[in-house]
């Protein structure tokens, strides 16, 4: 069968399998090479094929998230920061939890490394081939009153129920009023048992009473979070300072910035 180029690469167009379309010359030049079957040679664009598709989708869902910047495990200096387990993150970048709906609660002082492990961990599980969306509480917390108030809270909480994981970052930095607090734990709940959520939290969870300003919708809140969760207290002293002092800038051993009574639970 006699095919001109450009027909052959419409097809491909049409197909949409792109990667095999603009490369085609040098990929049949490559099987050509290799001795490769018929069969092999087919194998071998799809493979080319799916790898673009999945880096496409990946780097699709990592927009769609919405992190503030990028951080990867890779870059976690674990040497630094001895009250986090390697091997319980790793386990954690399976994205095995996501997939049971269950909570990560990374607690701790400012500048230890949450948010580095929660955009790290986020980064993961889009791999994992999960949808992801990374907010502050703040943010949540304004869209929701914001919704409420314009009557379209439902559409709001449908739209947050939607990823797989949830990432709520710096909970506890402000204090929720009451209406926050309950527009809070109505998305809890609406996630619970059926998308996973990971929050971290300068405040103990011991704290959470204040932060929601009603230890009842705190106690409610936690309920949900606590029943299938892994809870990862990091202590220790800002990894900014460190780098800080390690360059000359601070003399000194700063004071601990860990709020008092930073204990789970
Ligand atoms: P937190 O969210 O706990 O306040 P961040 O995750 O924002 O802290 O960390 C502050 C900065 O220090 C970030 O740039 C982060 O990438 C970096 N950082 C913190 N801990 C580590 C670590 N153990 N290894 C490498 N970088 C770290
Ligand atoms: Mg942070």
């Amino acid at each position: 069968m006699a095919i001109d180029h450009e027909t052959l690469l419409g097809w491909l167009s049409r197909l949409k399998l792109t990667a095999i379309r603009d490369q085609l010359d040098t990929l049949l030049d490559e099987a050509a090479r290799q001795d490769l079957t018929m069969r092999e040679t087919l194998a071998f664009l799809c493979e080319r094929e799916i790898a673009r598709k999945d880096e496409r989708r990946v780097e699709m869902a990592m927009k769609i998230a919405h992190f503030p910047h990028a951080r990867e495990l890779d870059g976690f200096d674990f040497d630094a920061q001895p009250s986090v387990d390697p091997l319980q993150i790793r386990e954690l970048a399976t994205a095995r939890w996501v997939a049971h709906g269950e909570a990560v609660l990374l607690l701790g002082p400012p500048g230890v490394g949450k948010s580095h492990l929660a955009i790290a961990l986020g980064r993961e599980v889009i791999r994992q081939n999960h949808t992801v969306l990374f907010t502050t509480a703040q943010a949540l917390v304004a869209a929701l009153v914001k919704a409420h108030g314009e009557g379209r809270l439902e559409e709001r909480l449908a739209f947050l129920a939607k990823p797989k994981l949830l990432i709520v970052d710096e909970l506890g930095y402000l204090p929720f009023d009451p209406n926050a607090a309950h527009l809070f734990f109505q998305l809890v709940s609406r996630r619970y048992e059926r998308g996973a959520m990971l929050i971290t939290s300068n405040r103990s969870v011991g704290e959470w009473g204040t932060v929601f300003g009603d230890p009842v919708v705190a106690t409610a809140i936690l309920d949900r979070l606590l029943h299938h969760s892994h809870v990862i207290t990091i202590r220790g002293d800002s990894y900014r300072l460190r780098e800080k002092r390690r360059s000359g800038l601070l003399q000194k051993a700063t004071p601990s910035l860990e709020p008092a009574g930073n204990e789970p639970l």
